[in-house]
């Protein structure tokens, strides 16, 4: 395909309602890497791998969701980065897009890097991997549960994901590594646990600088072409993801921000409130503690619904009633992760 039928198919999906769309197999869609901004994002990837030396330039694809396989050298990139149209639709159906930012998507470009490097040299097979990160072979957890305080993980992507598997750790390690040089590394995490794990991929790094890793397969895993699902099937999938295990008894905490007792006046009601603050709440929220935006809007709908049923309505003034739920929020939030966090597709 050439720029102008790359230029055609973007103006169709430019034209598509929603609905339309979500009628579309993802096989279906009219969407590539080339030309597209994400070209120009592995581009700057593979520069920071040759500024360091080392020889590994993992290959990209489109698929469902970011992540590396196992064994292999690359990784895949989401179908809805490829086109501004299908990022509009991620947006409203889940409400957040993974990597729709310039700095987000390095971000995770880096950590599935992390994973590429450690496939191609085999890292994990080192005594020294194993003992700081666990064992690689520990099966994948449904979901984890992080400790917020530890200072045995760097922070890079949110949610304390570091936590969720030993291949995670080690792949968010070098993102931290690669984004930075050492001095800015080991000045922001001197005096924690996690330096040793830095230091660590430092060495290894240097270790196999200029040198052609073995495994040099270019073989890609569940490509966009492959998948037959319709985006609507795909959305409901993902919906149900994000939104298991979100516990269900709000009221207390309800009834403390917000008042049962009938005024005079009316007054506003506290689910016409929520629904006005909703959208800047959970963006406060999920920025605070790095959890899927859908998640934190699946406790609050609960929630909202919760001051329909008990007739709550504001008691004190609007920004007092914000602060308060803000807080509860974020606590209620917390207790999902503490509860076991879904959130392990990377
Ligand atoms: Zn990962």
């Amino acid at each position: 395909m050439g720029s102008a039928a790359t230029g055609r198919a973007r103006i169709a999906l430019e034209h598509l309602t929603d609905e339309e769309l979500l009628e579309f197999r993802l096989c279906d869609l009219p969407v590539r890497i080339e030309g597209t901004h994400l070209e120009e994002r592995v581009a700057q990837l593979h520069e920071e791998l040759e500024e360091r030396d080392l020889r590994v330039r993992p290959h990209v694809w489109l698929s469902e969701e970011w992540f590396s396989p196992d064994g292999v050298p690359g990784f895949a990139i989401p179908f809805y980065l490829a086109h501004p149209r299908l990022m509009r639709l991620e947006r409203k159906q889940v409400l957040e897009v993974e990597g729709g930012t310039n700095r987000e998507c390095m971000g995770i470009m880096r950590h599935e890097a992390g994973h590429a490097l450690d496939n191609a040299f085999r890292f994990r097979s080192r005594r020294r991997w194993r003992e700081l990160f666990g064992p690689f072979s520990q099966p994948y957890p449904e979901s984890y549960q992080p400790e917020p305080t530890s200072r045995d993980y760097v922070l890079h992507l949110g949610a304390w994901y570091a936590q969720a598997h030993p291949a995670e750790d080690f792949a968010e390690t070098f993102a931290v590594w690669l984004a930075s040089p050492p001095a800015r590394w080991r000045k922001r995490y001197s005096g924690w646990g996690a330096l040793e794990k830095l230091e660590y991929v430092n060495r290894l790094a240097e270790g196999v600088a200029g040198v052609k890793p073995l495994n040099r397969r270019r073989d890609v895993v569940r490509p966009l072409s492959q998948l037959t699902m319709t985006l609507r099937e795909h959305y409901r999938r993902k919906r149900e993801y994000y939104a298991v295990g979100l516990p269900s008894n709000y009221d207390r905490d309800l009834k403390r921000v917000f008042s049962a007792e009938p005024r005079g006046d009316g007054g506003q009601t506290a689910a016409n409130f929520l629904r006005r603050v909703r959208r800047e709440l959970v963006q406060a929220v999920a920025e605070g503690t790095g959890v899927h935006q859908y998640t934190i809007d699946q406790i609050l709908l609960k929630m909202i619904d919760r001051c329909k049923l008990l007739r709550l309505r504001l008691s004190t003034p609007e920004e007092q009633a914000g602060r308060r739920v803000l807080v509860m929020l974020t606590v209620q939030t917390s207790n999902v992760i503490h509860m076991g966090y879904h959130r392990i597709a990377l």
